[in-house]
């Protein structure tokens, strides 16, 4: 007899406040029943008007994840593929904007057949859709859906109530995650249920009643808490998983499953646990390693996205982090990151000799002029003082800017994006850009997402790939200009990885006789860095930064 299709929903949502770790809950509860032999995938409900979040500067959003179809998301989807070892498309991700798009569109084209198209029923309708859409094409049993936001927001109302119409049909099939936050303020000392009771209040006046609450908080909830919790929030008390703040992200799946949360899950749906598969001792022995690593690796990543008002923060560049992370753990390192602000490096005497304590230096992505000068002082000093360097999209371009100007001696070298009136742009805008520019087609369109790129042999990225042709996610639009290459070349500069029919440079790199890691790619591949299978060019960077270390010592 043919099995029964299954097809079960989890809705994630936030209570009192944001950034208490929703997406890592998602991601992590989508590990867990995948460990338990699930067909799993996560989906990303962002309800802000962009139609993506390619057109959000990162300090406003955090970092912009491209998928390998080209679509620029949020960066949540990072946490998902990461943890689920797997690659999400554009199905997996949606905002509000992108979802009124749709259903406009197929009302200018008589989709709803003379029907007054209102906001409800039709807006969750197509959220369903998209739901079951993107269930369908990954051949998944569960979906494990994240809506961004906290309840009681204008802003998400209509994707909780896409949940609640969904639960309605099917009871037996939907479950609600609430992910809500204990405050233990400072002068009353004690931790505080109020709030988290208030969330649950105004989730249920939207007919929704959670069937788990992650009660995060700085430390672990007590009985006294979770009984009250209980008591009020109208759930039992093994509904009330405690997740008190750790060190690492990683150790999230391991503490909900300490809780047994995929067993009580699965008993909700009525599954029974198909056993942990195999890839879940690896996870464990990764997560592990986050903590025993005890020998450092220092590495700066030198960017301009990382101020907020008067606070700094990292989520512009959480990919590369993570990426540095995995390289670096697989080689029994732990990574001392610190981000430096490019713009502390510009203007007379910067200090550029900080940078000598560093094992290793990372430029990474970036748009516009602000911190361009400081970031070329950088990456001129790690090249002449030969510190491992490793340049991501802009970082790779600035790379061969600094080779213009400082060892072409071309003083004028920059790039279009940064001064048109330039006589030297030595990066342009791509062809196939100009119209975009000239348009103000700015949403979606820079080249994205996945393009080959052929790689010579005998260079860095041959041997740290070790393969003649890759795959790697894209977002720009600019190129290294033609009218340069050979100019760039003759001065030394080897560009080791192109596109298969050789027009756009996609790796520059220095020959290890000059250098022993100078490399900069045009693409991200801090995208395809996941915690059980580092970035082969990442590792490479991190081995050059570990003899630097040794030789220092
Ligand atoms: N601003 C550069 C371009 O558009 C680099 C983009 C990036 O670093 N992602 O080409």
């Amino acid at each position: 007899m043919a099995q029964k299709k299954i097809r079960k929903y989890i809705f994630v949502v936030g209570g009192v406040i944001s950034g208490v770790g929703k997406g890592i809950t998602t991601s992590s509860i989508g590990k867990i029943l995948q460990s338990h032999g699930y067909r799993v995938t996560a989906i990303k409900i962002d309800p802000y008007i962009n139609v993506d979040a390619g057109t959000m500067n990162p300090t406003e959003h955090g970092e912009v994840f491209v998928l390998k179809d080209g679509d620029e998301t949020d960066q949540d989807m990072g946490n998902y593929e990461r943890f689920l070892d797997t690659s999400l498309t554009r199905d997996n991700y949606m905002t509000t904007g992108r979802v009124y798009l749709s259903v406009i569109e197929k009302e200018r084209s008589l989709a709803y057949k003379g029907k007054c198209v209102q906001v409800v029923p039709h807006i969750p309708y197509e959220v369903i859709d998209r739901i079951n859409n993107a269930a369908d094409k990954a051949n998944t049993e569960i979906v494990v859906v994240e809506v961004g936001g906290t309840v009681g927001e204008y802003e998400n109302i209509l994707f909780i109530e896409t949940a609640r119409m969904l639960k309605i049909k099917n009871p037996d099939d939907v479950l609600f995650v609430m992910v809500s936050y204990l405050p233990t303020p400072a002068k009353v000392g004690e931790m505080k249920t109020k709030p988290t009771q208030h969330a649950v209040r105004a989730l249920n006046s939207n007919g929704i009643q959670p069937d788990f609450i992650i009660a995060r908080s700085d430390v672990a909830l007590d009985e006294t808490r979770k009984e009250k919790l209980a008591l009020f929030c109208n759930i039992v008390p093994e509904g009330v998983i405690s997740a008190p703040d750790i060190d690492s992200v990683y150790d999230v799946p391991s503490n909900f499953e300490k809780d047994k949360l995929g067993e009580k899950i699965l008993k909700r749906f009525k599954l029974k646990s198909r056993g942990k598969i195999e890839k879940w001792k690896e996870w464990e022995n990764f997560a592990r390693k986050v903590h025993k690593t005890k020998d450092t690796v220092r590495i700066a990543v030198v960017g301009k996205y990382f101020t907020t008002g008067d606070f700094t923060f990292a989520d512009s560049y959480v990919s590369v982090i993570e990426a540095i992370k995995y390289s670096a753990y697989s080689l029994g390192k732990k990574p001392d990151l610190v981000w430096l602000s490019a713009s502390q490096f510009e203007g007379k005497n910067p200090p550029l000799s900080e940078l000598a304590s560093f094992d290793g230096i990372l430029v990474p992505g970036g748009f516009g002029t602000r911190g361009v000068e400081g970031k070329l002082n950088v990456i001129r000093y790690a090249r002449e003082k030969k510190i491992p360097y490793f340049g991501i999209c802009y970082g790779m371009q600035l790379a061969v800017i600094e080779y213009a100007r400082n060892v072409l001696k071309l003083k004028d070298a920059t790039s279009r994006e940064i001064d048109p009136s330039s006589k030297e742009i030595i990066i342009d805008i791509m062809e196939s850009q100009k119209e975009n520019l000239q348009n103000r087609k700015m949403g979606g369109s820079m080249r994205l997402g996945t393009y080959p790129a052929v790689l010579k042999k005998g260079t860095i990225a041959h041997s740290a790939y070790g393969a003649d042709k890759i795959e790697e996610r894209h977002r720009h639009r600019f190129e290294v200009n033609p009218a340069y290459i050979e100019k760039l070349e003759k001065a030394g500069l080897v560009f080791s990885g192109t596109s298969p029919d050789g027009t756009l440079m996609e790796i520059a790199e220095l020959p290890k006789k000059d250098h022993p890691f100078f490399l900069g790619a045009q693409f991200h591949p801090e995208f395809q860095a996941h915690p059980l299978h580092p970035h082969k060019l990442f590792t490479a960077f991190i081995k050059a930064a570990i003899v630097r270390n040794k030789e220092e010592k």
